[in-house]
This record gives structure tokens, C-alpha cells and sequence, in this order.
């Protein structure tokens, strides 16, 4: 990490346990009722990140940037309703719970958590202001108030994205604006949780257990934004060997080929074209000839390293986006594939059930590479795609390099 954004890190977690205990210390103590609340709060809770914990697991892991959670829904009421020492702790108590779910390093945990708490304490300020508690909510808050508890919500949301777009921008080399403030998607889950941050607090100054009526809601709110993300991810995954499919693997080698244009370098685009594949369905069955394309799947993810792209952009056709590679590196990557793919022995069933071992297939290559920023990817692709078929020309199983052998410049 850069030395601004470690110690903007470092700042954001003193000030998080500075300005807490500063609140929470100034705040009245706790009464009989707001024990209650606050135990209710912590049981609906643990039994929300309990019941939703598979759920965003497998929403972190997809997620590499910040992840929306709808923890707060928890911890907005706590402001409203409790003194701060009860909220903190609620707080705490799910940032703990949480940890093992968010899958992320402890000092990126901790910055969430004290992000959280900051937010948290600037929802509280604009609640002290407006004089909203349980007693001005139960006597049916006026059109004032209810602003006022709309505004404390705002006031999360922009902190939260204040905090957390300051850490992008030094964290990042070339930030984007996107980046910084987060996708439209992800805002607008943020804003729908707020929502029902403020449905819950009003729900649970009317009735101490509405928290835990509110349980199921919001697990259906974190079930629904996993299927939304599963189906965007569906739509840019190759079913038969789980890849990028074609889609997918455009895009996120236009966002690579975007990257080294910013920050220069080289970059090398290969396309493999598995050699008479024809003939693997016509011997084995079309079946056998999926578990080939599976197993040559595992051997590209086997032998490219994790910031390759690599894809199935045909039927038995597959492309790589090598960042940072020139081409006398992406040749070495290339040959490994190629060896791999021919030392392959894939254990299949032949079209009368039988067990077969299908070996020596092979494949062809062709490369290209860019340098320098000036890169585009439909050349590389075409550069890369004639070098393929003087590969296959020049009799199969055979690595070729874009045509000249020198890098592909855009004027
Ligand atoms: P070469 O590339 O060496 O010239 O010969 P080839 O036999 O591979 O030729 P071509 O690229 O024309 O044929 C591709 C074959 O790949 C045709 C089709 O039977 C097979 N194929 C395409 N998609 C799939 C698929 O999803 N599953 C299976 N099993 N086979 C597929
Ligand atoms: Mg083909
Ligand atoms: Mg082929």
C-alpha cells in the first residue's frame, strides 16, 4: 500500500476509536429499556449474519473492492434508539461476527469497522441535532423530524463514501472516477439498505420486537443482490468450463488494455485454437469432447498467472490477455500451455459408455504483443488470429508469434 494511504488508514482508525469513545463517554447511561432494545438488536443481529453467512460469503469472494453489507440495518436503529456506548458495542459485536464472512485481510477489516463507526457517529450527530429519540417517534414524529431521521441516513451514506473514495484514490495508481465513487449498481443498494435501516428504527421504537419480524427481510434483501450478481456473472461465464466467455473476456480485456494505455508497458493477447478437434467428437462423442474442452480449460488456468485473462471465445477456441508480458515472455507462457495441453491424459466416456483415456490432442497459438501504450485490442486480436492460422499452416501444434515478430503499434 502507498505511505498516504497506510497513514490515511492509520488516521481513520484512531480518529474511529478517538471520536467513539468521546461520544460514547458524553452519552447518557444506559436504562432498563434500552438494554432491552439493545439485546433485541444484537439477537436479530447475530441471527441475520448467522442465516445470510453462505449468502455473502460467496457475495464477498466475488466482489475484489468494498462490499455492500446490510449489517447497518442494524446498527442505524441502535443510534436512534440507544445511548452511543450501546450502539458502539452493537457495532462491535457485529464487526466481530463479520469478520470471519468478509474474507479480507484484519487491517481491511478494521478500516470497514472504523469507517462504520464514523458513519455511524455522523448519523448520530445529525439525530442529536434534530432531537429524534424513541419518545419523538412514538408521539408520531412531525414532517420536520422525519427529515431529520432521513438526513442522519444521508449522513452515513456520504460519510461512508467519503471515507472509503479517499482510501481508492491514494491506494489506487490511476484512479478512475468510477472507482472512486463506486458502481450506480452498488449506490443503489446502498441507499435501498438505508431504507431499511430507517423502516427497522421506526418499526423497533414502536414495538421492542420488531427487530427480529424484520430478520427475514433483510436476509431476502442479501439473497437478492447475491442472484443479481450471480446472473451479471452468468451472463460473461462459459457453462461448459466455467471461463470467461466471450463477452466476459472482452470486457475485462478492454478494462486491462485501458490499464496499460494509462500506466504504459507491454501487453501480449494469445488465441489458441485446439488442432482437429472435429475429429474428438466424430471418434469419442460430443460429450468426451467437453470434458477435453474442461480439462484444456484447467491447464490455461493451471499455467497463467492470476491477472491473465483468459477465456473460451469459440467453441474450441480460447484467448489470453497476458498484462505486463512483451512477447518473448508470452511465448515462454504460450509453449507451457502448448506442452501442457499435449501431455494431457483425459479420462472420458466414448459414445458406447466405455472408458477411454483421450491423449495427444494438441493445439496451435498465435501471439501478439503491444507495447507502450499504444495498444489496441481488435489488433492484437487480428495479429494474434493470423499468426493462429500461419500456426496451423505451418502444420499444428506450434506456437507463432504476430506476423513480423515485432510488437503491434497503433499510429
Ligand atoms: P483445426 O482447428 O485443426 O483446423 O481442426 P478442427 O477440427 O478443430 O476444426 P474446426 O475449428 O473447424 O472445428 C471445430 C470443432 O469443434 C467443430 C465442433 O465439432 C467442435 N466444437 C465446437 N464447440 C464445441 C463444444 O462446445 N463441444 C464439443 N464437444 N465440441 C465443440
Ligand atoms: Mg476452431
Ligand atoms: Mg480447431
Amino acid at each position: 500500500m502507498p505511505r498516504n494511504a497506510l497513514l490515511y488508514v492509520l488516521a481513520v482508525d484512531l480518529l474511529a476509536i478517538v471520536a467513539g469513545l468521546f461520544v460514547a463517554l458524553r452519552g447518557p447511561a444506559p436504562s432498563q429499556r434500552d438494554l432491552v432494545n439493545a439485546g433485541v438488536l444484537l439477537v436479530a443481529a447475530t441471527l441475520h449474519v448467522v442465516i445470510s453467512r453462505r449468502i455473502e460469503e460467496s457475495r464477498s469472494d466475488r466482489s475484489t473492492g468494498p462490499h455492500v453489507t446490510t449489517t447497518v440495518v442494524w446498527m442505524f436503529p441502535g443510534a436512534v434508539l440507544l445511548p452511543p456506548v450501546l450502539t458502539f458495542a452493537l457495532l462491535v459485536w457485529i464487526r466481530v461476527l463479520w469478520y470471519p464472512i468478509s474474507r479480507r485481510p484484519l487491517y481491511r477489516h478494521t478500516f470497514s469497522s472504523a469507517e462504520v463507526m464514523l458513519s455511524v457517529i455522523a448519523a448520530l450527530l445529525v439525530l442529536r441535532t434534530g432531537d429524534i429519540d424513541q419518545a419523538t417517534i412514538m408521539s408520531g414524529a412531525s414532517p420536520v423530524q422525519v427529515l431529520v431521521l432521513l438526513g442522519a441516513a444521508v449522513a452515513y451514506f456520504i460519510t461512508q463514501a467519503i471515507i472509503v473514495g479517499i482510501v481508492i484514490l491514494l491506494s489506487t495508481p490511476k484512479p478512475t472516477w468510477s472507482a472512486v465513487v463506486g458502481s450506480s449498481s452498488d449506490n443503489a443498494f446502498g441507499a435501498l439498505v438505508l431504507c431499511m435501516a430507517v423502516v427497522v428504527a421506526l418499526a423497533s421504537a414502536h414495538s421492542w420486537f420488531a427487530p427480529l419480524i424484520l430478520v427475514p427481510v433483510v436476509c431476502a434483501a442479501d439473497w437478492a443482490a447475491r442472484q443479481v450478481e450471480e446472473l451479471r456473472g452468468d451472463s460473461r461465464t462459459d457453462h461448459t468450463t466455467a471461463l470467461l466467455n466471450s463477452r466476459g473476456w472482452h470486457e475485462q480485456a478492454d478494462r486491462e488494455v485501458a490499464r496499460v494505455r494509462r500506466q504504459g508497458g507491454a501487453l501480449t493477447v494469445a488465441v489458441l485454437d485446439l488442432d482437429h478437434f472435429k475429429a474428438v467428437n466424430d471418434t469419442w462423442g460430443h460429450p468426451a469432447g467437453d470434458v477435453v474442452l474442461r480439462r484444456v480449460a484447467a491447464v490455461l488456468n493451471e499455467r497463467t498467472r492470476q491477472g491473465d485473462v483468459v477465456g473460451r471465445i469459440g467453441g474450441e477456441e480460447f484467448a489470453l490477455l497476458l498484462p505486463d508480458t512483451d512477447s518473448e515472455q508470452a511465448l515462454v507462457v504460450a509453449e507451457r500451455i502448448r506442452t501442457g495441453i499435449a501431455e494431457m491424459k483425459v479420462p472420458a466416456t466414448d459414445k458406447r459408455g466405455q472408458p477411454v483415456s483421450i491423449e495427444g490432442r494438441t493445439t496451435s497459438v498465435g501471439i501478439a504483443s503491444g507495447a507502450n501504450g499504444l495498444v489496441e485490442l481488435t489488433t492484437l486480436l487480428h495479429a494474434a488470429d493470423a499468426a493462429l492460422y500461419e500456426a496451423k499452416v505451418g502444420g499444428r501444434n506450434q506456437v507463432r508469434v504476430s506476423s513480423n515478430g515485432h510488437p503491434v503499434f497503433l499510429q
